[in-house]
């Protein structure tokens, strides 16, 4: 019995499965990580594993980039809680605005899903509406208004929408397919009086990868616009990993509310909600919508999240294009192994996240990646785990790259891959 298996018998004693968050657990056991660096962990049983999965995207700079580290540990000297103000707020609002000229004010606050939940309150308080409306196989975080249809850990685990949440509640949430235009539209005409606003992953990256179809964003853009409806980017994953000014930057779309976590905070807990002054003085105690948090703010995930996107300004020219580059030889080299062994594949990319899905079809949308072979992918995904090169376990899940990886790392990967795909081949 290996280390991680032992360890991983204890914790199912007092964590249900054994792990803090669902995607973590795979068959036949997790493994316990001890310590990690660059693009590499380091195992219970000693095994040095290539991070293919970075955090789920917040690990941009690598494990442990040193300003990062720097300047978190300078802050633990000088305390780790204040619950007041403190100028590194004001910076690091003020960084955002920078890089995301649309999030004019912002607040900062512990997790993804605490930000997502905050924006939509916002939205509805603001258009004074109360539905929402998301995308099939979008995930916005584990809160009621957004655990249905959710990507993810929901999609893996077939429970696109939770047990635990209100049916009163889920009716609020309208549910439409991502990348069809006109079955939004259709959905907004009719009730455009109700909805309050739209949330999107400007690229879907919890249901697999789903870059958006030339124009949709646009086209969502000019029609939430001309109804009255709030137009929320969850840039969660894309924000500074697409570009310094996430997927808003790299495709040229203004939402009114955005949401960014991971990358921002460089491997700390922090995210961050904003949008324009007018919608963001909503927020108590200018406005009636409620929002509070007692480590919001807190002074180490700031002063790390300042490192991280000081860094990403700084490194910036060198770092997007070399990622663009590593991740589509990585995606070529997928590609192309795959169609020799003559297995039924579709690959999505977009600068340095990418997947493989194992289907005859395309993947545009929830329904192409629900198409797909899970059986085939979990069969790649332990095959590659074994040489120790370690992809999110879920086919719903994406590959990413960090600042990190180099050209090697790059081929490591794809002799893994190489690996993984005759297994699935020999497998049948
Ligand atoms: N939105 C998106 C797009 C995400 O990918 C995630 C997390 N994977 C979340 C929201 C939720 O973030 P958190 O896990 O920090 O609550």
């Amino acid at each position: 019995m290996s280390r991680s298996h032992k360890l991983h018998a204890e914790a199912k004693k007092v964590i249900p499965s054994g792990v803090t968050s669902p995607i973590r657990y795979f068959e036949p056991h997790p493994f316990f990580v001890k310590r990690a660096d660059g693009c590499h962990m380091w195992d219970a049983d000693g095994s040095k594993i290539l991070d293919m999965c970075c955090g789920y995207g917040a690990l941009l700079l690598g494990h442990r980039r040193r300003e990062v580290m720097d300047a978190a540990a300078a802050q633990l000297r000088r305390g780790t809680l204040y619950c007041a103000p403190t100028v590194q707020e004001t910076e690091l609002a003020c960084m955002i605005a920078a890089n995301f000229p649309s999030m004019e004010k912002t607040r900062l606050v512990n997790t993804g899903g605490e930000a997502t939940m905050t924006a939509i309150r916002l939205a509805r308080g603001h258009t004074k509406k109360s539905k929402i409306l998301k995308f099939q196989g979008c995930y916005h975080g584990a809160h009621d208004s957004v655990l249905v249809g959710a990507g993810s850990g929901a999609t893996h685990y077939g429970i696109p929408t939770s047990a635990g949440v209100p049916a009163k509640s889920a009716k609020e949430t309208l549910v439409a397919e991502y990348n069809d235009y006109d079955g939004v539209e259709r959905m907004i005409k009719k009730r455009s009086g109700e909805i309050a606003c739209v949330i999107v992953e400007p690229v879907m990256a919890n249901i697999g990868l789903v870059p958006p179809l030339p124009n949709f964003l646009r086209r969502l853009r000019r029609l939430t616009r001309q109804n009255n409806i709030m137009l929320i980017f969850d840039e969660i994953v894309t924000g500074f990993r697409m570009s310094p000014g996430g997927a808003q930057q790299h495709y040229g779309i203004r939402p009114d509310i955005t949401t960014l976590a991971k990358a921002l905070g460089g491997g700390f807990a922090i995210a961050a909600v904003g949008g324009g002054k007018d919608v963001m003085e909503q927020l108590s105690p200018s406005g009636p919508v409620y929002q509070a948090s007692t480590f919001g703010g807190n002074p180490v995930a700031v002063s790390a999240a300042i490192a991280s996107v000081k860094t990403i300004n700084r490194i910036k020219n060198g770092m997007y294009h070399r990622l663009e580059r590593l991740c589509s030889r990585l995606s070529r080299a997928v590609g192309d192994m795959a169609t020799d062994r003559q297995i039924p594949h579709w690959i999505n990319s977009a600068t340095s996240m990418m997947q493989i899905f194992f289907t005859d079809g395309r993947v545009n949308d929830n329904a192409g990646a629900m198409g797909s072979d899970t059986a085939r992918f979990q069969i790649m995904f332990r095959e590659m785990l074994a040489r120790n090169v370690f992809v999110a376990p879920s086919q719903f899940e994406v590959v990413f790259l960090s600042n990190a990886h180099t050209n090697d790392d790059v081929s490591r990967a794809i002799e893994a891959y190489d690996a993984g795909l005759v297994a699935v081949k020999r497998a049948g």
